[in-house]
């Protein structure tokens, strides 16, 4: 036999890793887990208790404890006792911890990846490889931000005890990425992994234990999604972090609605993977193993789209079918395998009938020709061509080793295709021109994009979604948002029932409503401010403006819903706004500043003759509100990015981009001073703005018009709709086109927004009913306000030949 017959019959033996390690440490206990709650395993309050397997031959490895109310209470009441002495030790100490964590990691990292592939089913080679390395890099990481944490978020503090719901497919390295910085900040923890993978994090549990971190700090609690709703539900939790489903995320946006708890979601996708014709195509086929087969394909930011410049499309699936055939599915423990096992029989039938809708809807299907192992739960890997942008396997995510290939001629027409998806997690680019990549990658909505590489993690940069992949960040700077709070939130309090500024009050603009509106008048009452002109409200009614006096100062139009969606579909199209440079919009926020400021005496009358204050309170708030302008204006070019220091060979931009739309309900005191300070940041980093100003007196906001029209403001930037808060802001918190929302009202308006958004699940700001001091920088002004603003797109640009 030649050399070269030897190579090309060249066949892998299995290459097993023992097991052992893992299997000493299941029987020691006795292969039956309770929970793990202050610092030690405690039995579940039910008794209740179900098995876990492993998928690669669908043995039971335990039996696992099913967590009901009680165990959760117990386990929230531990967090929430351990708490305080947590922050309170200081950074430095809690970054000895976290240090100590990492290191207890990499001494077990073999325990712990075997564990892995065992409950999980994916291949050691990438517990081992990936997973692991990941989970030491995350606590390393983030013992540094624990250890900067005073001198780095000066204005922040602990959020206080997390609920936190993991998914199975990256068990501990999903628990790495909420525990690293949830622990760093000086919160304490409540875990619930999922029901198919939860030993790994009973393992966590108990090595952390092991160095010494305090009971109460992590707690686990194992079960199914009751255990995982009943967290949710649980009273004494101050945030709560999930990634898993769409559906589920929807589920607990409502759930957490109106309870004032901090809430970040990283949920689905079905992310493009873009291949234009100049790239390198077979490293685009070596991308494409690593975008789909990674996992099995079990990935939220999966590559399962797989968009490929018309002309190169043949090429590339003829290589990709081919590459198919070379990859080695099997168990999981085996060193040379690529492929492991599916979760559980439930997502392999999901996947059979998803595959075999894309071949009823007409698809072509390529398998390879061996077959998938029978003794556990596999799929072969899987590509789909000609397939149509609308089919359901294009738009619905399959979670398995299924990818669905489509075509496109230009550079627009691949935008297009990729952004059309309810989700916006992640997206990959080959080309080999730069110009292109950094010109295509702002244009996808992703928060993720990787050029010419794909599926590349790493604890300094943020990983998260847009649109329905959900909202948050984790990882880097910015993931350290989502665990910390600004410190004045604290001292807020509620509206006083007797305050002029009650939200509540605000109702009263509506009793007697029927008696009190009247046919606009001709040409004395405001309009609307939609699309860059005035506007007359679709219902023609305008209602009356009474000062705190109690006297009838005017009238205001009455915007309905029809109103609030012509206002969205101008701020829709109003492109230009978001397309102007920082310093054109800079100029432009400078100009309205100009324009108001020799317009102050017209608007401190009117402060005036609405909200009755003094002469030099009127002056301060027209000269705060340009105050508001000139700092926003100064913002719009220095609240800028950064490049995270990943260690690969690349750059990793963190943009900061803003929402397509964003919403904005005013309160009522301060009714120039609150608009401005709101809507200027907003503006200011380039979103477009649908505002609804003071019920109350919202004639300081239609007063602006003619500021806006004389200071440049393009058409479509800023619209104004005024009316009843609430019915406005239902209207607002239900529109699918609003990405974002900005709620300053009630408590009850607050609960409705967060409510109603679950929709498109916007990213909410409200204010829980709690005033704030619109004269405080901290609390009105300034770098906070800009962060809600914006939402940070990682775009990962390798370098090196
Ligand atoms: P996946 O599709 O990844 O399985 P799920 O959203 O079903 O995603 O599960 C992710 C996590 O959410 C799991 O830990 C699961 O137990 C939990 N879970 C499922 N349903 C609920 C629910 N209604 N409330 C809270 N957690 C849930």
């Amino acid at each position: 036999m030649s050399i070269k017959e030897i190579f090309e019959t060249l066949d892998y033996g299995p290459a097993p890793e023992a097991t052992d390690v893992a299997s000493d440490w299941l029987e020691r206990h006795g292969r039956r887990f309770g929970h793990f709650i202050g610092g030690r395993f405690v039995k579940p309050a039910g008794g209740e208790t179900f098995a876990t397997y492993h998928p690669g031959d669908a043995r039971e490895l335990a039996q696992v404890a099913q967590g009901d109310e009680r165990d959760v209470a117990k386990a929230v009441k531990a967090a929430r006792a351990a708490q305080g002495a947590w922050q309170e030790l200081g950074g430095h100490e809690r970054a000895r911890y976290l240090y100590a964590v990492a290191r207890h990691v990499q001494k077990h990292a073999r325990l712990l990846a075997v564990l892995e592939a065992l409950d999980n089913g994916k291949p050691i080679r990438e517990t081992r490889d990936l997973d692991v390395p990941l989970v030491a890099r995350h606590f390393y990481h983030h013992a540094g931000w624990a250890q900067l944490l005073e001198s780095e978020f000066p204005a922040y503090t602990a959020v206080g005890v997390c609920a936190q719901i993991i998914p199975w497919n990256f068990p501990l390295l999903m628990l790495a990425w909420k525990v690293a910085p949830a622990l760093a900040a000086g919160n304490t923890v409540v875990l619930k992994p999922a029901e198919f993978t939860p030993l790994t994090a009973l393992l966590f549990a108990e090595l952390a234990a092991e160095v010494g971190l305090p009971a109460g700090v992590f707690n686990v609690v194992t079960g199914d999604g009751r255990t995982g709703a009943a967290l949710v539900d649980a009273e004494g939790i101050d945030k709560v972090a999930f990634t898993g489903s769409t559906e589920v995320g929807r589920s607990i946006r409502k759930a957490t609605a109106g309870r004032g708890l901090k809430l970040s979601l990283e949920l689905g996708g079905k992310s493009p993977f873009i291949v234009f014709d100049d790239a390198d195509i077979d490293s685009a086929v070596e991308g494409v193993v690593d975008a789909i087969w990674f996992n099995q394909g079990q990935v939220c930011c999966a590559g399962s789209r797989l968009l490929v410049q018309e002309s190169v499309a043949a090429r590339l699936e003829a290589k990709l079918i081919a590459r198919m055939e070379s990859l080695r599915e099997g168990p999981p423990l085996d060193k040379g395998i690529d492929i492991g096992a599916i979760i559980a029989p439930v997502q392999l039938s999901k996947i059979e009938r998803l595959v075999a809708q894309g071949r009823e809807e007409g698809a072509r299907c390529y398998q390879p020709s061996w077959s998938a192992p029978k003794d556990g739960w596999y799929y072969p890997p899987t590509l789909f061509t000609d397939v149509s942008p609308a089919a359901t396997i294009a738009q619905e995510e399959i979670f398995g080793p299924v990818i669905v290939s489509m075509t496109f001629r230009t550079p627009a027409e691949a935008v297009e295709l990729a952004n059309d998806t309810r989700y916006g997690l992640a997206a990959s680019v080959w080309t080999e021109n730069v110009n292109l990549a950094l010109d295509i990658a702002p244009r996808l909505k992703a928060g993720v994009v990787w050029v010419n590489c794909t599926n590349q993690f790493d604890a300094a940069a943020g990983f998260g979604g847009y649109r329905e992949s959900g909202f948050g960040r984790e990882g880097g700077r910015e993931g350290m948002f989502e665990y910390l709070k600004p410190r004045y939130e604290g001292g807020l309090t509620r509206y006083a029932a007797t305050d002029l500024a009650d939200p509540a009050a605000a109702a009263d603009i509506t009793a007697g409503l029927d008696e009190a509106t009247a046919p606009l008048g001709i040409d004395r009452t405001p309009k609307l401010y939609i699309g860059g002109k005035q506007k007359r409200p679709d219902g023609n009614y305008a209602y009356p403006v009474v000062s705190a006096t109690g006297v009838r100062v005017g009238d205001a139009p009455l915007g309905n819903r029809k109103d609030v969606r012509d206002a969205v579909e101008a701020a829709v199209k109003g492109t230009a706004w978001t397309k102007a440079t920082a310093h054109g919009r800079a100029q432009v926020l400078y100009y309205v500043a100009e324009n108001l400021s020799a317009r102050a005496p017209e608007f401190e009358a009117r402060v005036r003759s609405l909200t009755g204050v003094t002469r030099r309170a009127a002056a301060r708030e027209v000269s705060k509100s340009v105050e508001r302008l000139f700092s926003a204006a100064a913002y719009a070019d220095k609240y800028d990015g950064s490049v995270h220091p990943t260690p690969m060979r690349n750059v990793t931009l963190a943009m900061n981009e803003p929402f397509d739309v964003l919403a904005i309900v005013c309160p009522d005191e301060a009714p120039l001073l609150a608009f401005v300070s709101l809507v200027a940041p907003a503006l200011a980093m380039g979103n477009r703005v649908v505002a609804v100003p003071s019920a109350r007196w919202p004639l300081l906001a239609t007063d602006l018009y003619q500021v806006f029209d004389t200071s440049d403001v393009p058409g479509g930037a800023i619209n104004i709709v005024t009316g009843v808060r609430d019915e406005l802001a239902q209207v607002l918190a239900r529109h699918d086109a609003v990405e974002a929302m900005w709620y300053l009202g009630s408590a009850a308006g607050s609960a409705m927004v967060e409510r109603e958004s679950a929709g498109n699940l916007k990213a909410t700001w409200v204010n829980s009913g709690k005033q704030r001091d619109w004269y405080d920088d901290a609390q009105a002004s300034g770098p906070e306000l800009l962060r809600r603003a914006t939402r940070v797109k990682n775009v990962w640009v390798p370098y090196g030949e």
